[in-house]
């Protein structure tokens, strides 16, 4: 047990374990291995995130100008860089993770604290024309106060710092709840933050290994908003918490997100966006492209050269650099993709590749999957699967293509292939989707907001909309005049 690398609460600016002494144990998906051991957070470890972070709202922190905001998020963007290697193998012995995607990952995080820093100090009101002579009136934006972060685990900081850049450049401050399946990183992150000069309090971290640290925090009254990635069904649970209080809520949920290819298409480069689109982060993204939607002049082609390039795929050790696929994230996922499966089987789908565990790998590797057979109602098209599997079907004109591509709850992506400019403009703004790519996937960028429509969330995360959503507007009336007015007149 000794070797064990031990995490844990980050409370107040420091390290410490929970009240009751309590633990839990991270698994490392790939060896299948207990290497972590952290603190399990109960309602009173809650409580004193909750009443630190509120603390600091109301102290230094709150106190700051943006334009001091902006130097000390310039500075944790520094800090992120320079721990970016640390903080990547802490994913990767997490969640099984690529170590070049999760690198990737972690040294592009800097970014979005450069680019939020960069609007802490333009955080303007307005000064709105008078509609009454006798007021001038203003508008102020202001920081909506404690936020809660529950994020999952297949990209906890980068879905972090999705959450935490916006708020801090907005004056907030936050408890983080990491998942239970990739807590340690988050801690981690936490220490490395306040090091880099983030006050006490501004940042409180609680792990536990079950979902009831989760829930007693988006259920606090403590706290004044819940910014949450991750399942719908959870997501719904989260919003009914929130909405108990009166709280605000940004949900990024779940996909199923269509990827359309027309017959003009350059099916190299669709092939490259569709193996990019489900199978890199072994489709463990909410934006997994997990619909090809093809149309049916060239879906024998296409799928041609996806079956080959989905058998090529090396599957292996995640900190190899030759692999290309790492296992799944933690047993119950792999339960979860192996019951999607079965489901798709008895349903009648076909696997053109894959559709099982990997027999030679073992542990909870799963082979690129490709499925066909399936129509616009199997249970495979139409939920997310959160793992390397591609349902494929066909249509054979345009509003063909777009209806079967939204009909879907979900709305958070979709992507379009086509060299015909009017058509991908077009098929782009009929798309019901919050990101749709044009030739592309998997493509994102700290000013560029992200969110879904439909069952995929409430409200935008990154770009100038990302702040918003941590912003309370005020509005400021001035009598100019000095005189009085009938008191049982409005206005
Ligand atoms: P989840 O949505 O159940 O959990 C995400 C986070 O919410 C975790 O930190 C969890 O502890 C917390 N949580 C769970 N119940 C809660 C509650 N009642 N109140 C407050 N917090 C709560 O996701 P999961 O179990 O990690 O994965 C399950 C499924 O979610 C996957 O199969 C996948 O389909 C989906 N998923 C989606 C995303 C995404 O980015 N959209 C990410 C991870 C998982």
């Amino acid at each position: 047990m000794t070797d064990l690398e031990q995490f844990g609460l980050f409370i107040d600016g420091r390290s410490r374990p929970a009240r009751s002494g309590r633990t839990f144990e991270s698994v490392d998906p790939y060896t299948g291995q207990t290497w972590a051991v952290l603190a399990e957070a109960e309602a009173a470890d809650v409580d004193d995130a909750v009443a630190s972070a509120r603390a600091a709202f109301e102290g230094e922190w709150g106190a700051l100008t943006g334009f001091q905001r902006a130097a000390v998020m310039r500075r944790l963007g520094e800090a992120v860089a320079d721990n970016a290697e640390r903080l990547a193998l802490l994913e990767v012995r997490d969640s099984g993770k690529l170590l070049r995607e999760m690198r990737g990952q972690l040294t592009a995080l800097p970014q979005w604290f450069h680019y939020f820093a960069g609007l802490a100090d333009k955080l303007e009101g307005r000064t709105p024309p008078p509609a009454n002579p006798n007021y001038f009136c203003y508008t102020r934006r202001e920081p909506v106060g404690v936020v809660a972060a529950i994020t999952p685990w297949n990209s906890p900081l980068l879905l972090l710092t999705w959450k935490l850049a916006p708020l801090l450049a907005a004056g907030n401050t936050c408890v983080a709840k990491p998942s239970e399946h990739a807590p340690a990183s988050t801690v981690a992150f936490a220490e490395i933050l306040h090091e880099a000069g983030l006050p006490a309090g501004v940042l409180n971290v609680v792990t536990a290994g079950d979902r009831s640290a989760g829930a007693t925090l988006a259920g606090h009254t403590g706290i004044d908003k819940v910014a949450f990635t991750g399942s719908t069904a959870t997501g719904a649970r989260i919003a009914q918490a929130a909405g108990a209080n009166i709280n605000r809520v940004t949900l990024e949920l779940g996909g199923k997100s269509p990827q359309i290819v027309f017959p003009d298409a350059d099916l190299d480069a669709a092939t490259n966006g569709l193996v990019a689109g489900v199978f890199a982060a072994t489709g463990q993204t909410c934006m997994a492209g997990s619909r090809l939607i093809v149309h049916e002049s060239v879906q024998d082609a296409l799928l041609e050269k996806v079956i080959r390039r989905a058998r090529s795929i090396r599957l292996g050790d995640p900190t190899d650099p030759d692999t290309e696929m790492g296992p799944v994230a933690n047993r119950p996922q792999f339960e979860r993709i192996l019951g999607h499966l079965r489901t798709a089987a008895d349903e009648g789908a076909t696997f053109a590749c894959g559709g099982s565990p990997d027999p030679d790998l073992g542990g909870l590797f799963v082979r690129p999957t490709v499925v066909t057979g399936v129509t616009p109602a199997s249970t495979i098209v139409r939920e997310e699967v959160f793992g390397p599997v591609l349902s494929v079907y066909s249509f054979t004109d345009e509003d063909e293509a777009l209806g079967l591509a939204n009909d879907t709850p979900y709305g958070l992506a979709g992507a379009v292939w086509t060299k015909d400019v009017h058509r991908a403009h077009r098929v782009a703004a009929r798309l019901r989707a919050g990101s749709v790519w044009i030739n592309a996937y998997r493509v994102i960028a700290p000013n560029m907001p992200f969110g879904g429509f439909g069952a995929s969330g409430i409200g935008r995360e990154n770009g100038l909309e990302a702040v918003n959503e941590y912003t309370e507007t005020k509005s400021v009336y001035v009598e100019l005049t000095g005189g009085t007015r009938d008191p049982f007149q409005l206005g």
